[in-house]
């Protein structure tokens, strides 16, 4: 089982599972043409998707249009149920740095269908992440910078401070759904400038003040 550290800190994880928040970011929503969501758009990663910092994103055979797409990573520290916004930053043991790999043209085929997304974002190494920072060490995680370059070449930039639902109030509504965990992740959405990625190229994430995560592609 895939564990994540939290430097600094000796803790250690056995990741649970991911929950993954979709179109939190309006420049994001507009560039895909999607409809603005009224509650958080929620969906799941397995966590046999995670890789860590050096390792290989390897794209399944059944897609040719994989998307990068840059996130700050919530990991859970304390267990809960129906977490009230105004204590949930309490529940979280640290902040990392996530690429939430994404099979555009699959997924774009399963949503025209009405079907469900898994493989299109579950798949083996589909969940690149950096060790976590503790949470303590963040002064105000809503209001940190996220980029992501593919080759050296600029893709994403942008900041935490721009989420349509922030994350206190994301772990209010994940934890009405879902009994959070010790392990559990939470990936807060991308901001825009998502693209894709292909054989030999190098993504390179980084969030201020919290970490940065460089992987390739096979
Ligand atoms: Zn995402």
């Amino acid at each position: 089982m895939r564990k994540v550290k939290v430097t600094g800190s000796g803790q250690e994880f056995v990741i649970g599972k991911i929950l993954c928040i979709g179109r939190n970011y309006v420049d994001h929503i507009k560039e895909l043409g999607n409809e603005m969501p009224e509650r958080p758009v929620i969906f799941t990663k397995p966590a046999t998707s995670v890789i860590g910092e050096g390792e290989e994103i390897v794209i399944p055979s059944y897609s040719s249009d994989c998307h990068h797409e840059a996130e700050l990573a919530l990991l859970v520290g304390t267990r809960g149920k129906d977490i009230p916004a105004s204590g949930a930053l309490n529940h979280l043991a640290g902040y990392g740095v996530a690429i939430d790999l994404t099979l555009r043209d699959v997924q774009a085929d399963l949503k025209k269908k009405g079907l469900p997304w898994d493989i299109a974002k579950g798949f083996d190494t589909a969940c690149p992440l950096s060790d976590f920072v503790p949470a303590s060490s963040v002064a105000n995680p809503q209001d940190v910078r996220i980029t992501l370059s593919v080759n050296g070449e600029p893709r994403q930039d942008g900041s935490t401070a721009l989420m349509m639902h922030r994350i206190p109030e994301l772990i209010a509504y994940l934890s009405g759904i879902f009994t959070l965990e010790p392990g559990d992740l939470i990936l807060t959405g991308t901001p825009a400038g998502v693209g894709p990625i292909k054989s030999g190229d190098k993504v390179s994430a980084a969030i201020e003040g919290v970490g940065k995560l460089s992987v390739t592609v096979r």
